[in-house]
């Protein structure tokens, strides 16, 4: 029977630009698996390949889309390491776990690269990642990065000056930056959908409109969708932003956060001016810009946090500012696309692994920056439920914080921090 989507993806220039999809079926049926996972982003298609790979049979049951949450719309940036650096992680949490988590920091962004050329997936991957400086400070923080980074074996790096920061990013805004050549950039949706059809030739399944609305917690747990069911061996949980109160465990935990992307008409030549190497480029600031080109040749640019993750309605009006300080040549140029997307935060800025019971995992609050750590959470969660739990625990035994202020009161608590971090950006302390 023709199913008619009720959920559609968000209004992006990626939903418009994505490969065609079959629509998938929700679930109306009891299915009995080894592995149930909540969720069609990053975090749940990299597990289910991965354990697809390894000839488990694997159910994946989706709310809305495949890539339908931040995984289809974000500013497709693959940034290698977390979103806390590895000498504050060395700091906090002791030289061995920094070891162990500076030795997979790098893993997620070669994951994602295997994926592609293996599978064929055509989601117009370019090479290389800047971070750009506005202040001086900023520039002394991307020079100890650049020499920590090597410390932990990823060589791949340039630090760039002001001239030779000009040369890859026509804007007066920047005194300097890094360049990762292992870093890049992706249309993050057909990323999404090409990952989904090869889970899919392996005999993954996966049913779109179909919410899980309760987690039966047992010797073999059972997820409920409306209209159906699924028992399994092992529940993974991973709908990051968008699981609501499923898990109260992980709601307690987290916060939901928006940015908001635009999308620019095609700017042909011009657009080679302003990224001529065709690098993304994200700044430095605690609430940073981001941008690049899609392969049509429209700037894509992001930036803005709202904690809290209400929908602002007018997402052109926060994002074209932002945009016009980096590159005021652009003042007349026609905006086609605007959207927002929710991410999750974490209060150390650490992405959250772990189990439930014994048979219930998740992986989620990338804090942010989640392409490549997705698809490592992917590899460890698929290792874990082998037998291999090292990797996954060097994540799982990382303290989960709760927010000050409880539910009540953490977004403003949080925005003020945001506040009070943004302040220095603007007074370049
Ligand atoms: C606008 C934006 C820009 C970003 N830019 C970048 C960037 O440039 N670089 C970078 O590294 N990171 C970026 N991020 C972060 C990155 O996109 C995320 O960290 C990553 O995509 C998270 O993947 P995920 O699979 O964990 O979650 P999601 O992609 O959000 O997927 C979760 C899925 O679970 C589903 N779901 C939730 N609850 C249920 C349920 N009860 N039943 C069934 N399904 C459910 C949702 O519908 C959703 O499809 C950005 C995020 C946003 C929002």
């Amino acid at each position: 029977m023709k199913r008619e989507p009720s959920t559609a993806h968000a209004p992006s220039y990626y939903a418009a630009s994505a490969h065609p999809q079959p629509l998938r079926p929700a679930l109306d049926t009891a299915l009995d698996v080894d592995v149930c996972i909540i969720g069609a982003g990053y975090t749940g298609l990299s597990a289910g390949l991965h354990l697809a790979e390894a000839g488990f049979s694997v159910a994946i049951v989706e709310t809305a889309r495949v890539g339908w949450g931040a995984s289809g719309r974000n500013g497709g940036q693959i940034v290698n390491s977390y979103s806390r650096d590895l000498d504050v992680i060395e700091s906090r949490y002791g030289v061995d776990t920094a070891r162990a988590l500076g030795s997979m920091a790098f893993e997620g962004g070669r994951i994602i690269r295997e994926r592609i050329a293996r599978y064929g997936i055509d989601c117009d991957l370019k090479d290389g990642g800047v971070f750009a400086a506005i202040t001086p400070n900023q520039f002394a923080h991307l020079q100890k990065q650049h020499a920590l980074w090597q410390r932990y074996g990823h060589t791949r790096l340039q630090l760039l000056d002001r001239a030779q920061t000009r040369e890859v990013v026509a804007s007066e805004r920047y005194c300097g930056a890094l360049l990762d050549l292992s870093g890049g950039h992706i249309h993050p949706l057909n990323l999404a959908l090409g990952q989904a059809a090869a889970f899919e030739s392996l005999g993954g399944r996966i049913f779109e409109d179909s919410p899980a609305i309760r987690v039966e917690r047992s010797f073999r747990p059972v997820v409920h969708t409306a209209h159906g069911s699924v028992t399994a061996s092992f529940v993974i949980v991973a709908g990051n932003a968008y699981l609501g109160g499923l898990v109260p465990e992980l709601a307690a935990r987290s916060m939901p956060c928006g940015t908001q992307v635009i999308a620019t008409e095609p700017l042909g030549a011009l657009a080679d001016t302003l990224l001529p190497q065709d690098y993304c480029v994200e700044d430095c600031n605690y609430l940073l810009d981001y941008f690049r080109l899609s392969a049509d040749k429209r700037l894509l640019f992001g930036g803005g946090v709202i904690y809290g993750a209400r929908d602002p309605a007018h997402v052109e009006s926060l994002v074209v500012p932002k945009l016009l300080k980096v590159f005021p040549q652009l003042a007349n140029v026609r905006i086609d696309y605007a959207w927002t997307g929710n991410f999750l935060l974490t209060l150390s800025r650490m992405p959250q692994m772990g189990r439930i019971d014994h048979n219930i995992y998740y992986s989620q609050g990338c804090s942010g920056h989640g392409i490549t750590f997705t698809h490592l959470a992917g590899r460890l969660l698929a290792e874990v439920l082998q037998g291999q739990a090292t990797r996954f625990d060097a994540f799982a035994k990382l303290p989960h914080l709760p927010f000050p202020g409880g539910r009540l009161l953490r977004i403003p608590f949080t925005a003020l921090g945001a506040w009070y971090y943004d302040l220095r950006d603007r007074l370049g302390v």
